[in-house]
């Protein structure tokens, strides 16, 4: 069982290779590998990505404010169940039905990463 928090199912789908750290990269690799086998939970908590991100320091986000409202915006926007296993099939589904490049652009603005230019509403293949 995969555990992602929300936003995560939007970060994974963006993924190209590029990351915080090779260790942070090599566990998206792994991640990216078990997506289609494995059922997923979203939860609103540290998931299997961020226990290997080098900004968790002591069980402490040093950016939680920013992720809080990255997850927030997606319960908002996608209508994503917590706390029920699904397959990401289903995950995709949510996509398809509600997000446009409006919900992304409303949901991933004020990520560090949309800033630097690595995410982008073309690069969803839902
Ligand atoms: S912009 Fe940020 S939150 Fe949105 S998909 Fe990219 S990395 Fe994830």
């Amino acid at each position: 069982m995969i555990v992602l928090r929300p936003h995560h199912i939007l970060c994974i789908k963006q993924f190209k290779g590029y990351g915080y750290d090779n260790e942070f990269i090599k566990n998206m690799f792994n991640i990216l590998e078990r997506i289609n086998k494995e059922q997923i939970i979203i939860k609103i908590d540290f998931d299997d990505i961020c226990k290997k991100c080098p900004n968790l320091i002591n069980n402490i986000c040093i950016s939680d404010s920013e992720i809080n409202l990255l997850d927030s915006k997606v319960l908002e926007f996608l209508n994503i169940k917590l706390n029920r296993p699904m397959y990401f099939n289903e995950i995709n589904s949510y996509l398809l039905k509600y997000l446009t490049e409006d919900t992304f652009f409303k949901i991933c603005n004020s990520c560090s990463w949309y800033k630097k230019g690595f995410c982008d509403y073309t690069n969803f293949n839902i």
